[in-house]
Protein backbone atom coordinates (compact mmCIF):
# COMPACT_ATOMS: atom_id res chain seq x y z
CA UNK A 1 0.00 0.00 0.00
CA UNK A 2 2.59 2.95 0.70
CA UNK A 3 3.74 3.78 -2.85
CA UNK A 4 6.63 5.72 -2.04
CA UNK A 5 10.05 4.70 0.30
CA UNK A 6 9.46 6.83 2.98
CA UNK A 7 12.43 9.56 2.19
CA UNK A 8 14.49 12.19 3.96
CA UNK A 9 14.19 10.35 7.61
CA UNK A 10 10.69 9.98 7.02
CA UNK A 11 9.59 13.37 6.37
CA UNK A 12 6.98 12.39 3.71
CA UNK A 13 4.36 9.05 3.42
CA UNK A 14 2.22 8.36 0.45
CA UNK A 15 -0.76 5.92 0.27
CA UNK A 16 -2.69 5.62 -2.59
CA UNK A 17 -6.48 5.60 -1.68
CA UNK A 18 -9.68 4.52 -3.52
CA UNK A 19 -11.18 7.66 -3.37
CA UNK A 20 -11.86 10.17 -0.65
CA UNK A 21 -14.91 12.75 -0.41
CA UNK A 22 -14.74 15.94 1.40
CA UNK A 23 -17.64 16.04 3.90
CA UNK A 24 -20.04 19.78 3.07
CA UNK A 25 -18.55 22.74 4.82
CA UNK A 26 -19.09 26.66 4.78
CA UNK A 27 -15.88 26.91 2.36
CA UNK A 28 -15.14 23.94 -0.52
CA UNK A 29 -17.03 21.31 -1.31
CA UNK A 30 -15.47 19.19 -3.31
CA UNK A 31 -15.77 15.64 -4.39
CA UNK A 32 -12.89 13.32 -5.05
CA UNK A 33 -14.48 10.25 -6.23
CA UNK A 34 -12.98 7.42 -7.90
CA UNK A 35 -15.06 7.72 -10.76
CA UNK A 36 -12.21 9.42 -12.81
CA UNK A 37 -9.23 6.35 -13.25
CA UNK A 38 -6.39 9.05 -11.54
CA UNK A 39 -5.86 6.99 -7.78
CA UNK A 40 -6.22 9.71 -5.18
CA UNK A 41 -3.04 10.27 -2.55
CA UNK A 42 -2.82 10.71 0.78
CA UNK A 43 0.08 12.25 1.67
CA UNK A 44 1.97 12.86 5.33
CA UNK A 45 4.35 15.56 5.62
CA UNK A 46 6.16 17.33 7.99
CA UNK A 47 7.14 20.79 7.66
CA UNK A 48 8.14 23.65 10.72
CA UNK A 49 7.38 20.91 13.90
CA UNK A 50 4.00 20.29 12.50
CA UNK A 51 2.69 17.11 10.48
CA UNK A 52 0.23 17.85 7.49
CA UNK A 53 -2.23 15.41 5.85
CA UNK A 54 -2.98 15.92 2.23
CA UNK A 55 -5.39 14.24 0.05
CA UNK A 56 -4.92 14.51 -3.68
CA UNK A 57 -6.11 13.17 -6.68
CA UNK A 58 -2.09 12.51 -7.63
CA UNK A 59 0.75 13.93 -6.38
CA UNK A 60 1.19 16.82 -8.93
CA UNK A 61 -2.57 18.34 -8.50
CA UNK A 62 -2.92 21.31 -6.43
CA UNK A 63 -6.77 20.56 -6.09
CA UNK A 64 -6.13 18.94 -2.77
CA UNK A 65 -7.54 18.86 1.08
CA UNK A 66 -4.55 19.21 3.81
CA UNK A 67 -5.45 18.74 7.23
CA UNK A 68 -3.29 19.00 10.64
CA UNK A 69 -2.24 15.68 11.73
CA UNK A 70 -2.00 16.90 15.60
CA UNK A 71 -6.04 18.31 15.49
CA UNK A 72 -7.62 15.72 12.94
CA UNK A 73 -9.05 12.56 14.01
CA UNK A 74 -9.59 9.37 12.32
CA UNK A 75 -12.28 7.01 13.05
CA UNK A 76 -13.51 3.96 11.48
CA UNK A 77 -16.95 3.67 9.22
CA UNK A 78 -16.73 0.48 8.64
CA UNK A 79 -13.67 -2.11 7.07
CA UNK A 80 -13.06 -0.24 4.12
CA UNK A 81 -14.28 3.42 5.32
CA UNK A 82 -12.90 6.16 7.97
CA UNK A 83 -13.40 9.23 8.42
CA UNK A 84 -10.97 12.22 8.96
CA UNK A 85 -12.18 15.22 10.67
CA UNK A 86 -9.90 18.12 11.46
CA UNK A 87 -10.15 21.94 12.74
CA UNK A 88 -10.20 24.57 10.41
CA UNK A 89 -7.13 25.85 9.48
CA UNK A 90 -6.63 29.60 10.50
CA UNK A 91 -6.45 30.83 7.13
CA UNK A 92 -9.83 32.53 6.99
CA UNK A 93 -9.17 35.19 9.76
CA UNK A 94 -12.22 36.87 11.34
CA UNK A 95 -14.75 34.37 10.72
CA UNK A 96 -15.71 31.57 12.27
CA UNK A 97 -14.15 27.79 11.98
CA UNK A 98 -15.09 25.21 10.85
CA UNK A 99 -13.90 21.83 11.30
CA UNK A 100 -13.65 19.67 8.25
CA UNK A 101 -14.54 16.18 7.12
CA UNK A 102 -13.23 14.16 4.99
CA UNK A 103 -14.58 10.06 3.91
CA UNK A 104 -12.22 8.08 3.09
CA UNK A 105 -12.14 4.65 0.55
CA UNK A 106 -9.64 2.43 0.92
CA UNK A 107 -8.59 -0.28 -1.30
CA UNK A 108 -8.92 -3.19 1.47
CA UNK A 109 -8.57 -3.78 4.75
CA UNK A 110 -4.81 -4.25 4.77
CA UNK A 111 -4.36 -0.56 3.86
CA UNK A 112 -7.05 0.56 5.79
CA UNK A 113 -5.10 -0.90 8.87
CA UNK A 114 -1.64 0.81 7.64
CA UNK A 115 -2.91 3.87 6.79
CA UNK A 116 -4.44 4.20 10.26
CA UNK A 117 -1.00 3.18 12.10
CA UNK A 118 0.77 5.27 9.73
CA UNK A 119 -1.48 7.97 10.85
CA UNK A 120 -1.05 7.50 14.93
CA UNK A 121 2.49 7.73 14.00
CA UNK A 122 2.63 10.82 12.55
CA UNK A 123 0.12 12.50 15.05
CA UNK A 124 3.45 12.19 17.09
CA UNK A 125 6.04 12.88 15.48
CA UNK A 126 5.69 16.60 15.38
CA UNK A 127 6.62 16.16 19.20
CA UNK A 128 9.51 14.15 18.11
CA UNK A 129 11.03 16.45 15.88
CA UNK A 130 10.74 19.21 18.61
CA UNK A 131 7.33 21.28 19.13
CA UNK A 132 7.44 25.58 19.96
CA UNK A 133 6.63 25.92 23.68
CA UNK A 134 4.21 29.27 23.74
CA UNK A 135 7.55 31.03 25.92
CA UNK A 136 9.50 30.17 22.53
CA UNK A 137 11.46 26.97 24.22
CA UNK A 138 11.75 23.97 22.25
CA UNK A 139 10.64 20.70 23.74
CA UNK A 140 11.67 17.50 22.13
CA UNK A 141 10.77 13.92 22.86
CA UNK A 142 12.90 11.07 22.45
CA UNK A 143 11.76 7.41 21.63
CA UNK A 144 13.40 5.01 24.79
CA UNK A 145 15.67 3.68 21.74
CA UNK A 146 17.20 7.12 20.74
CA UNK A 147 18.18 7.71 24.54
CA UNK A 148 20.40 5.22 25.24
CA UNK A 149 21.59 3.97 21.88
CA UNK A 150 24.46 6.03 19.77
CA UNK A 151 22.40 7.20 16.70
CA UNK A 152 25.66 5.85 14.41
CA UNK A 153 25.37 2.39 15.57
CA UNK A 154 21.39 2.72 15.29
CA UNK A 155 22.69 3.75 11.55
CA UNK A 156 25.25 0.41 11.02
CA UNK A 157 22.42 -2.00 12.64
CA UNK A 158 19.42 -1.18 10.86
CA UNK A 159 21.45 -0.69 7.81
CA UNK A 160 23.13 -4.45 7.94
CA UNK A 161 19.45 -5.82 8.56
CA UNK A 162 17.91 -4.05 5.93
CA UNK A 163 20.05 -6.43 3.79
CA UNK A 164 18.19 -9.28 2.52
CA UNK A 165 21.81 -11.36 2.67
CA UNK A 166 21.99 -11.20 6.47
CA UNK A 167 18.05 -12.22 6.77
CA UNK A 168 18.76 -15.26 4.87
CA UNK A 169 21.74 -16.27 6.76
CA UNK A 170 19.45 -16.28 9.66
CA UNK A 171 16.93 -18.26 7.77
CA UNK A 172 19.52 -20.57 6.97
CA UNK A 173 20.10 -21.94 10.43
CA UNK A 174 17.73 -24.30 10.41
CA UNK A 175 18.22 -25.21 14.07
CA UNK A 176 17.34 -21.52 14.88
CA UNK A 177 13.97 -21.59 12.57
CA UNK A 178 13.45 -24.64 12.27
CA UNK A 179 13.41 -24.60 15.83
CA UNK A 180 10.60 -21.54 16.01
CA UNK A 181 8.61 -23.01 13.31
CA UNK A 182 8.14 -26.29 15.58
CA UNK A 183 7.66 -24.04 18.33
CA UNK A 184 4.64 -22.33 16.92
CA UNK A 185 2.96 -25.38 14.74
CA UNK A 186 3.22 -27.70 18.10
CA UNK A 187 1.63 -24.99 19.80
CA UNK A 188 -1.19 -23.36 17.26
CA UNK A 189 -3.44 -23.26 20.21
CA UNK A 190 -1.77 -20.10 21.12
CA UNK A 191 -1.99 -18.50 18.19
CA UNK A 192 -5.47 -19.79 16.74
CA UNK A 193 -7.42 -16.21 16.13
CA UNK A 194 -5.18 -14.63 18.42
CA UNK A 195 -3.57 -11.12 17.69
CA UNK A 196 0.19 -11.57 17.51
CA UNK A 197 3.07 -8.98 17.39
CA UNK A 198 6.24 -10.59 15.26
CA UNK A 199 8.72 -7.79 17.31
CA UNK A 200 11.67 -6.90 14.77
CA UNK A 201 9.98 -8.91 11.80
CA UNK A 202 13.43 -8.56 9.41
CA UNK A 203 12.15 -10.79 6.31
CA UNK A 204 8.45 -11.27 8.37
CA UNK A 205 9.39 -15.32 8.64
CA UNK A 206 7.87 -15.53 11.65
CA UNK A 207 4.71 -13.25 10.95
CA UNK A 208 4.09 -16.04 8.25
CA UNK A 209 4.80 -18.81 10.88
CA UNK A 210 2.24 -17.34 13.20
CA UNK A 211 -0.04 -16.78 10.27
CA UNK A 212 0.86 -20.73 9.30
CA UNK A 213 -0.44 -21.33 12.98
CA UNK A 214 -4.24 -19.44 12.49
CA UNK A 215 -3.61 -16.46 13.99
CA UNK A 216 -6.42 -13.44 13.79
CA UNK A 217 -4.02 -11.20 12.65
CA UNK A 218 -0.25 -10.40 12.75
CA UNK A 219 1.17 -7.11 13.36
CA UNK A 220 5.25 -7.35 11.70
CA UNK A 221 7.35 -4.29 12.93
CA UNK A 222 11.00 -4.06 11.82
CA UNK A 223 12.83 -0.46 11.49
CA UNK A 224 15.29 -1.54 9.08
CA UNK A 225 14.77 -0.96 5.30
CA UNK A 226 14.12 -4.77 5.41
CA UNK A 227 9.79 -3.98 6.11
CA UNK A 228 9.64 -3.07 2.43
CA UNK A 229 11.08 -6.86 1.63
CA UNK A 230 8.91 -8.17 4.14
CA UNK A 231 5.84 -6.45 2.91
CA UNK A 232 6.97 -8.02 -0.78
CA UNK A 233 6.90 -11.44 0.55
CA UNK A 234 3.86 -11.55 2.86
CA UNK A 235 2.12 -9.68 -0.26
CA UNK A 236 3.78 -13.06 -2.79
CA UNK A 237 2.10 -15.29 -0.03
CA UNK A 238 -1.53 -13.77 0.13
CA UNK A 239 -3.51 -16.47 2.04
CA UNK A 240 -1.08 -15.76 4.80
CA UNK A 241 -0.39 -11.92 3.72
CA UNK A 242 -4.25 -11.10 4.07
CA UNK A 243 -3.62 -11.25 8.15
CA UNK A 244 -0.09 -9.77 8.64
CA UNK A 245 -0.02 -5.78 8.58
CA UNK A 246 3.92 -4.47 8.56
CA UNK A 247 4.86 -1.38 10.14
CA UNK A 248 7.93 -0.09 9.27
CA UNK A 249 9.66 1.63 12.58
CA UNK A 250 10.95 0.90 16.18
CA UNK A 251 8.90 -0.92 18.53
CA UNK A 252 9.77 1.87 20.83
CA UNK A 253 8.16 4.23 19.19
CA UNK A 254 5.49 2.92 16.40
CA UNK A 255 1.64 2.87 17.57
CA UNK A 256 -0.59 -0.35 16.81
CA UNK A 257 -4.52 0.14 16.35
CA UNK A 258 -5.15 -3.17 19.37
CA UNK A 259 -3.11 -4.76 22.12
CA UNK A 260 -1.80 -8.30 21.19
CA UNK A 261 -2.48 -11.69 22.64
CA UNK A 262 0.98 -13.01 22.10
CA UNK A 263 4.37 -11.70 21.31
CA UNK A 264 7.15 -13.48 18.56
CA UNK A 265 10.83 -12.22 18.11
CA UNK A 266 13.88 -13.28 17.62
CA UNK A 267 15.89 -11.36 19.83
CA UNK A 268 19.22 -13.07 20.82
CA UNK A 269 22.31 -11.79 19.94
CA UNK A 270 25.67 -13.50 21.04
CA UNK A 271 26.04 -14.35 24.20
CA UNK A 272 21.88 -14.17 24.38
CA UNK A 273 22.22 -10.09 25.35
CA UNK A 274 24.30 -8.77 22.16
CA UNK A 275 22.24 -6.02 20.04
CA UNK A 276 20.51 -4.93 23.39
CA UNK A 277 17.62 -6.23 21.44
CA UNK A 278 16.20 -7.94 24.37
CA UNK A 279 15.27 -4.73 25.75
CA UNK A 280 13.24 -3.71 22.57
CA UNK A 281 11.59 -7.35 23.49
CA UNK A 282 10.16 -6.15 26.95
CA UNK A 283 9.63 -2.48 26.29
CA UNK A 284 7.40 -4.09 23.20
CA UNK A 285 5.91 -6.55 25.87
CA UNK A 286 5.10 -3.24 27.89
CA UNK A 287 3.67 -1.76 25.31
CA UNK A 288 2.03 -3.95 22.81
CA UNK A 289 1.03 -7.26 25.05
CA UNK A 290 -2.66 -7.87 26.99
CA UNK A 291 -1.33 -8.43 31.06
CA UNK A 292 -0.61 -12.16 31.00
CA UNK A 293 -0.03 -12.40 27.18
CA UNK A 294 2.84 -15.22 25.99
CA UNK A 295 6.50 -14.60 24.75
CA UNK A 296 7.70 -16.96 22.02
CA UNK A 297 9.99 -16.97 23.81
CA UNK A 298 9.44 -16.53 27.34
CA UNK A 299 12.89 -17.28 28.67
CA UNK A 300 16.69 -16.55 28.09
CA UNK A 301 19.14 -18.95 29.96
CA UNK A 302 22.81 -18.44 29.96
CA UNK A 303 25.44 -20.91 30.44
CA UNK A 304 28.20 -21.02 31.95
CA UNK A 305 31.48 -23.21 33.00
CA UNK A 306 35.07 -22.64 33.05
CA UNK A 307 37.38 -23.86 30.32
CA UNK A 308 40.66 -25.09 29.36
CA UNK A 309 42.08 -25.00 25.42
CA UNK A 310 45.94 -24.55 25.66
CA UNK A 311 45.70 -24.07 21.97
CA UNK A 312 43.34 -21.35 21.87
CA UNK A 313 45.07 -19.64 24.81
CA UNK A 314 48.52 -20.20 22.34
CA UNK A 315 46.81 -18.28 19.53
CA UNK A 316 45.59 -15.67 20.95
CA UNK A 317 49.57 -14.55 23.15
CA UNK A 318 51.13 -15.38 20.03
CA UNK A 319 49.34 -12.53 17.91
CA UNK A 320 50.64 -9.71 20.06
CA UNK A 321 54.30 -11.22 19.06
CA UNK A 322 54.21 -9.04 15.75
CA UNK A 323 54.73 -6.35 18.04
CA UNK A 324 57.72 -7.47 20.26
CA UNK A 325 60.31 -6.90 16.90
CA UNK A 326 62.91 -4.70 17.42
CA UNK A 327 63.70 -4.07 13.87
CA UNK A 328 60.58 -3.83 12.19
CA UNK A 329 62.07 -1.83 8.76
CA UNK A 330 64.59 -0.28 11.37
CA UNK A 331 61.91 0.57 14.08
CA UNK A 332 61.45 -1.07 17.98
CA UNK A 333 57.75 -1.85 18.21
CA UNK A 334 57.56 -3.47 21.63
CA UNK A 335 56.57 -0.39 22.81
CA UNK A 336 53.25 -1.30 21.69
CA UNK A 337 53.51 -4.86 22.83
CA UNK A 338 51.79 -4.53 26.02
CA UNK A 339 48.41 -2.51 24.24
CA UNK A 340 49.22 -5.20 21.78
CA UNK A 341 48.55 -8.20 24.30
CA UNK A 342 45.63 -6.69 25.86
CA UNK A 343 43.95 -5.73 22.72
CA UNK A 344 43.82 -8.87 21.55
CA UNK A 345 42.61 -10.72 25.28
CA UNK A 346 40.08 -8.29 25.39
CA UNK A 347 38.53 -10.15 22.44
CA UNK A 348 35.63 -12.76 23.17
CA UNK A 349 36.06 -15.70 21.04
CA UNK A 350 33.18 -16.67 18.89
CA UNK A 351 33.37 -20.18 17.47
CA UNK A 352 32.02 -24.15 18.36
CA UNK A 353 34.16 -25.64 20.69
CA UNK A 354 33.68 -29.84 21.87
CA UNK A 355 32.50 -29.43 25.34
CA UNK A 356 35.31 -31.67 26.20
CA UNK A 357 37.21 -28.23 26.73
CA UNK A 358 34.80 -27.89 29.72
CA UNK A 359 36.44 -28.34 33.02
CA UNK A 360 33.53 -28.34 35.72
CA UNK A 361 29.51 -28.54 35.91
CA UNK A 362 27.85 -25.28 34.18
CA UNK A 363 26.32 -22.77 35.75
CA UNK A 364 23.06 -20.79 34.35
CA UNK A 365 21.36 -17.80 35.00
CA UNK A 366 17.89 -17.05 33.48
CA UNK A 367 16.50 -14.16 32.17
CA UNK A 368 12.40 -14.30 32.27
CA UNK A 369 11.58 -12.06 29.10
CA UNK A 370 7.56 -11.96 30.83
CA UNK A 371 8.98 -10.03 34.10
CA UNK A 372 11.94 -8.62 33.71
CA UNK A 373 12.06 -5.06 33.87
CA UNK A 374 13.75 -3.46 30.83
CA UNK A 375 16.84 -1.34 33.40
CA UNK A 376 17.36 -5.19 34.90
CA UNK A 377 19.17 -5.78 31.35
CA UNK A 378 21.18 -2.46 32.01
CA UNK A 379 23.46 -4.12 34.13
CA UNK A 380 23.60 -8.16 34.83
CA UNK A 381 26.12 -9.60 37.36
CA UNK A 382 26.45 -13.73 37.67
CA UNK A 383 27.90 -14.78 40.89
CA UNK A 384 29.95 -17.60 39.79
CA UNK A 385 30.83 -20.45 41.73
CA UNK A 386 32.22 -24.38 40.49
CA UNK A 387 34.43 -26.95 41.35
CA UNK A 388 37.04 -27.89 39.38
CA UNK A 389 36.37 -31.91 37.88
CA UNK A 390 39.99 -32.18 36.71
CA UNK A 391 43.59 -30.93 37.58
CA UNK A 392 44.17 -28.55 34.85
CA UNK A 393 44.93 -24.71 33.25
CA UNK A 394 41.74 -22.74 33.01
CA UNK A 395 41.93 -20.46 30.07
CA UNK A 396 38.57 -18.76 30.64
CA UNK A 397 35.17 -19.01 30.91
CA UNK A 398 32.88 -20.46 28.15
CA UNK A 399 29.19 -19.19 27.86
CA UNK A 400 26.29 -20.01 25.45
CA UNK A 401 22.40 -19.76 25.69
CA UNK A 402 19.07 -21.37 25.61
CA UNK A 403 15.68 -19.72 25.37
CA UNK A 404 12.45 -20.93 26.04
CA UNK A 405 9.19 -21.66 24.03
CA UNK A 406 6.43 -21.94 26.80
CA UNK A 407 3.70 -23.06 24.87
CA UNK A 408 0.98 -24.33 26.25
CA UNK A 409 1.21 -27.39 24.66
CA UNK A 410 4.14 -28.10 24.09
CA UNK A 411 7.66 -26.33 25.85
CA UNK A 412 10.47 -25.83 23.81
CA UNK A 413 13.90 -25.28 24.05
CA UNK A 414 16.22 -23.59 21.32
CA UNK A 415 19.92 -24.59 22.28
CA UNK A 416 23.51 -23.28 21.39
CA UNK A 417 24.95 -25.35 23.62
CA UNK A 418 28.56 -26.56 22.63
CA UNK A 419 28.04 -30.41 21.06
CA UNK A 420 24.52 -29.72 20.16
CA UNK A 421 24.26 -28.67 16.59
CA UNK A 422 26.28 -26.04 15.36
CA UNK A 423 23.73 -22.65 15.32
CA UNK A 424 25.22 -19.19 13.71
CA UNK A 425 25.24 -17.56 17.53
CA UNK A 426 28.25 -21.16 17.91
CA UNK A 427 29.74 -20.02 21.80
CA UNK A 428 31.69 -17.42 23.32
CA UNK A 429 34.78 -17.85 25.66
CA UNK A 430 35.75 -15.14 27.51
CA UNK A 431 40.06 -15.80 27.62
CA UNK A 432 41.94 -14.71 30.88
CA UNK A 433 45.47 -13.88 30.03
CA UNK A 434 46.76 -15.82 33.33
CA UNK A 435 45.30 -18.94 32.89
CA UNK A 436 44.37 -20.57 36.83
CA UNK A 437 45.50 -23.44 38.12
CA UNK A 438 43.00 -25.96 39.72
CA UNK A 439 43.15 -29.66 40.90
CA UNK A 440 40.27 -31.82 40.88
CA UNK A 441 37.84 -30.86 43.63
CA UNK A 442 38.54 -27.55 43.61
CA UNK A 443 36.19 -24.34 44.05
CA UNK A 444 36.50 -21.27 41.29
CA UNK A 445 34.80 -18.79 41.75
CA UNK A 446 34.13 -15.39 40.43
CA UNK A 447 32.12 -13.38 38.95
CA UNK A 448 30.74 -12.08 35.34
CA UNK A 449 29.62 -8.81 34.95
CA UNK A 450 27.99 -7.11 31.96
CA UNK A 451 27.48 -3.53 30.92
CA UNK A 452 25.25 -1.65 28.54
CA UNK A 453 27.25 0.30 26.44
CA UNK A 454 25.60 2.93 23.61
CA UNK A 455 26.86 0.92 20.80
CA UNK A 456 24.01 -1.78 21.90
CA UNK A 457 26.40 -4.25 23.22
CA UNK A 458 28.06 -4.39 26.82
CA UNK A 459 31.50 -4.46 28.15
CA UNK A 460 32.07 -7.86 29.89
CA UNK A 461 34.18 -8.01 32.85
CA UNK A 462 35.33 -11.52 34.17
CA UNK A 463 37.08 -12.45 37.32
CA UNK A 464 37.62 -15.92 38.34
CA UNK A 465 39.90 -16.94 41.36
CA UNK A 466 40.55 -20.64 43.12
CA UNK A 467 42.91 -21.07 45.68
CA UNK A 468 45.99 -22.78 45.26
CA UNK A 469 48.61 -24.75 47.08
CA UNK A 470 52.42 -25.62 47.12
CA UNK A 471 55.90 -24.39 47.65
CA UNK A 472 55.71 -21.04 49.94
CA UNK A 473 51.82 -21.45 50.55
CA UNK A 474 50.14 -20.67 53.68
CA UNK A 475 47.76 -22.99 55.62
CA UNK A 476 44.66 -22.63 53.42
CA UNK A 477 46.91 -22.21 49.87
CA UNK A 478 47.04 -18.94 48.32
CA UNK A 479 44.21 -17.12 46.17
CA UNK A 480 44.94 -16.80 42.76
CA UNK A 481 42.75 -14.26 40.82
CA UNK A 482 42.65 -13.59 36.80
CA UNK A 483 40.22 -10.90 35.46
CA UNK A 484 39.75 -9.66 32.05
CA UNK A 485 37.91 -6.55 30.34
CA UNK A 486 36.01 -7.36 27.27
CA UNK A 487 33.71 -5.80 24.74
CA UNK A 488 30.60 -7.91 23.48
CA UNK A 489 30.73 -5.71 20.33
CA UNK A 490 34.35 -6.71 18.89
CA UNK A 491 34.75 -10.27 19.11
CA UNK A 492 37.41 -12.51 17.56
CA UNK A 493 35.47 -14.88 15.29
CA UNK A 494 37.54 -17.74 15.42
CA UNK A 495 35.23 -20.27 12.72
CA UNK A 496 37.18 -20.05 9.87
CA UNK A 497 40.31 -21.37 11.59
CA UNK A 498 41.12 -25.32 11.36
CA UNK A 499 39.38 -26.79 14.07
CA UNK A 500 41.01 -29.48 16.08
CA UNK A 501 37.25 -31.01 16.13
CA UNK A 502 34.67 -32.19 13.89
CA UNK A 503 31.49 -29.44 13.13
CA UNK A 504 28.04 -30.59 12.18
CA UNK A 505 28.25 -30.75 8.30
CA UNK A 506 25.61 -28.51 7.78
CA UNK A 507 26.79 -25.77 9.61
CA UNK A 508 30.31 -25.67 8.10
CA UNK A 509 31.03 -21.80 9.07
CA UNK A 510 32.56 -20.05 5.46
CA UNK A 511 35.06 -17.20 5.87
CA UNK A 512 32.12 -15.31 4.23
CA UNK A 513 29.76 -15.42 6.92
CA UNK A 514 32.40 -14.86 9.89
CA UNK A 515 33.41 -11.07 8.98
CA UNK A 516 30.88 -8.57 10.33
CA UNK A 517 29.79 -7.29 13.75
CA UNK A 518 26.02 -8.55 14.61
CA UNK A 519 25.95 -12.25 15.39
CA UNK A 520 22.59 -12.39 16.14
CA UNK A 521 22.57 -13.47 12.56
CA UNK A 522 25.64 -15.40 11.34
CA UNK A 523 27.54 -12.16 10.85
CA UNK A 524 25.29 -10.54 12.95
N1 LIG B 1 12.38 -12.05 12.99
C1 LIG B 1 13.34 -12.23 11.92
C2 LIG B 1 14.52 -11.29 12.04
C3 LIG B 1 15.31 -11.41 13.33
S1 LIG B 1 16.73 -10.35 13.35
C4 LIG B 1 13.78 -13.67 11.90
O1 LIG B 1 13.61 -14.36 12.90
O2 LIG B 1 14.33 -14.12 10.91
C5 LIG B 1 16.14 -8.99 14.31
C6 LIG B 1 15.40 -7.96 13.51
O3 LIG B 1 14.88 -7.03 14.41
C7 LIG B 1 16.25 -7.17 12.52
O4 LIG B 1 15.67 -7.21 11.26
C8 LIG B 1 16.28 -5.76 13.09
O5 LIG B 1 16.30 -4.74 12.11
C9 LIG B 1 14.99 -5.72 13.89
N2 LIG B 1 15.02 -4.82 15.05
C10 LIG B 1 15.99 -4.72 15.99
N3 LIG B 1 15.65 -3.81 16.91
C11 LIG B 1 14.44 -3.31 16.55
C12 LIG B 1 13.58 -2.33 17.11
N4 LIG B 1 13.90 -1.69 18.23
N5 LIG B 1 12.41 -2.07 16.48
C13 LIG B 1 12.08 -2.72 15.33
N6 LIG B 1 12.87 -3.64 14.74
C14 LIG B 1 14.04 -3.95 15.35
Amino acid sequence: MEIQKQSKQQQQEEFALASVTELASSSTSSSRSDSQSAPVIARFSAGNGVAVLRFNRDSESTDSISVDVKTAQLSKLGPLQSVCIAEASGADTGKEKYSTGVTVQFRNEEESRAFHCAFEQWKKKDIVQGTLLPNGAVTSFKSKFEDKIEPSSAKMYFHYYGQLLHQQNMMQDYVRTGTYYAAVMENRVDFIDRVVVDVGAGSGILSLFAAQAGAKHVYAVEASEMAEYARKLIAGNPSLGERITVIKGKVEEVELPEKADILISEPMGTLLVNERMLESYVIARDRFLVPNGKMFPAVGRIHMAPFSDEYLFVEIANKALFWQQHKYFGVDLTPLYGSAFGGYFSQPVVDAFDPRLLVAPTISHDLDFTEIKEEDLYEIEIPLKFVASVGTRVHGLACWFDVLFNGSAVQRWLTTAPGAPTTHWYQLRCVLSQPLYVMAGQEITGQLRMVAHNAQSYTIYLTLSAKMWGPGAEQGGILQTSSCKLDLKEPYYRMSQPQAYAMAQDQQPTPANTHTGYTHSCSR
